[in-house]
């Protein structure tokens, strides 16, 4: 679903990715981590076109998003856009829209699926994520796990064919980080295609099928969770670890 072949990416003389090749097979759960300023959020930006790379291949739901360091015109990004869901360190979510209307927007707008539809569904979604109660809140009044709730329910209304994370649960207080994290593991075991940055080692030991570390835009070494947690290769790998214990 995603096939990244030698993609480097620089801002100015900056080079923030180095030669990454990157897959994730259908149904995988691939884990990025990695210290700050690595690289992870520019990689996954270049993923749905949100970041210009200039080297490099990146194929995802099978649309040329970057083909030899030329990105895919702005017009077709919103195909694949549409088949990308991504959720954000910050929710985003329209403050003056209610919550099942945050859900029903993109599919309604830019779908064209009935509103009656697009609600059925959003209350669906909003039961999966535990919050078909608060369909007619809004988002002011949610916690900030219910938020990133409905952020990841919003994303699936548009029947992504691969969900990004960047970070989902960074901004939250730790007692709300479970809720979310408990949404991501029903997905993984529903067999939704994921790419997750996170810091939180014990879901990615728990969740991931292969864990990949990145360091000043390179990836240092990947592979499944019982090897890098347990016996990394790499140095920088080892440096990184101890610095979440
Ligand atoms: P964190 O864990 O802090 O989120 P990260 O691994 O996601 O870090 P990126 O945000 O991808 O790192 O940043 C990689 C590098 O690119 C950093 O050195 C950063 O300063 C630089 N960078 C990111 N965005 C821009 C930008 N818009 N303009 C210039 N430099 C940028
Ligand atoms: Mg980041």
């Amino acid at each position: 679903i995603v096939d990244v072949k030698g993609l480097n990416k620089s801002f100015g003389s900056h080079l923030v990715l180095k030669d990454i090749d990157l897959t994730v097979a259908p149904s995988q759960v691939v884990v990025i981590i990695g210290p700050s300023g690595s690289g992870k959020s520019t990689l996954l930006r270049c993923l749905n076109g949100l970041e210009t790379a200039e080297g490099g291949t990146a194929v995802v739901c099978g649309h040329l998003v970057v083909e030899a360091g030329r990105m895919m015109p702005e017009p077709l990004l919103d195909a694949l856009r549409a088949e990308v869901g991504m959720v954000f360190q910050s929710f985003n979510l329209f403050p003056h829209l209610n919550v099942l209307d945050n859900i029903t927007l993109a599919p309604t707008c830019l779908r064209g699926v009935p509103r009656k539809t697009a609600q059925e569904q959003g209350l669906r979604l909003l039961r999966k994520v535990g919050l078909e109660h608060k369909a007619r809140d809004y988002p002011g009044t949610l916690s900030g796990g219910q938020k990133q709730r409905v952020a990841i329910a919003r994303a699936l209304a548009m029947e992504p064919k691969v969900m990004l994370f960047d970070e989902p649960t960074s901004a939250l207080d730790p007692e709300l980080v479970g809720e979310v994290l408990q949404v991501m593991k029903d997905l993984a075991a529903e067999g939704m295609t994921m790419l997750i940055v996170t810091h939180e080692m014990g879901f990615a030991r728990e969740v991931a099928d292969v864990v990949v570390v990145m360091d000043h835009g390179s990836i240092v070494e990947s592979g499944p969770p019982s090897g890098i947690f347990t016996s990394p290769r790499e140095a920088r790998t080892r440096s990184f670890l101890q610095t979440m214990l």
